[in-house]
């Protein structure tokens, strides 16, 4: 964050995953567990694993929503980013064991559904877990969160 434009209001920390206090409220007493992976082996292929990402974003685009993912910019920079269409959407297929740069996705992605669009965030557990206490419950059903298993 740059200090240099922080305001004080301590949303930062109210929203933050590693705060305890963020909004749990849609964690499941007992989550179900489903195993899935894409019925074309091109797919899966084109992916870093079973493709269930492509699968369920896929069907955000095809009712006219939008999906949020990690993708590069430049040179192995990676970036979170939005894409409209299943092209933009491909650029974040593959793992990249970097941290990638949220940069203002947090507010682009509260724009849209204020829209009444309909948003997929991909991301990892940490980030989507932000997100949705960043969001706040008002604007979460349109919102979809997909997050990766992730080691680190
Ligand atoms: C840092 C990292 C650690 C991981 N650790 C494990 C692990 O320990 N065990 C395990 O089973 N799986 C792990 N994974 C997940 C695995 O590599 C696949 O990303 C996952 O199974 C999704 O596969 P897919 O074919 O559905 O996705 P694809 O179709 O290949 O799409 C890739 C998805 O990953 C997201 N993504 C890629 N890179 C990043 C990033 N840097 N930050 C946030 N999101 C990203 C994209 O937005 C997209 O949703 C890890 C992934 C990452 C990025």
């Amino acid at each position: 964050m740059d200090d240099s434009l922080c305001v004080d209001c301590g949303l930062c920390e109210k929203t933050c995953a590693f705060h305890g206090d963020y909004d749990k409220s849609l964690n499941l007493e007992k989550p179900l567990a489903y195993a899935a992976r894409h019925k074309n082996p091109g797919e899966i292929a084109a992916s870093q694993s079973g493709a269930a990402f492509v699968a369920l974003s896929d069907v955000i685009l095809s009712r006219g929503g939008v999906v949020y993912g990690a993708g590069y910019t430049g040179h192995f920079r990676v970036v979170h980013k939005k894409a409209a269409t299943k092209a933009e959407r491909d650029g974040f297929r593959g793992s990249k064991y970097v941290q990638s740069d949220m940069n203002t996705v947090f507010r682009q992605v509260r724009e849209d559904l204020k829209n009444g669009s309909l948003v997929l965030f991909s991301g990892t557990p940490c980030q989507t877990a932000g997100l949705a206490s960043f969001v706040g419950k008002r604007l979460r059903d349109r919102l979809f969160l997909m997050d990766i298993v992730c080691h680190g």
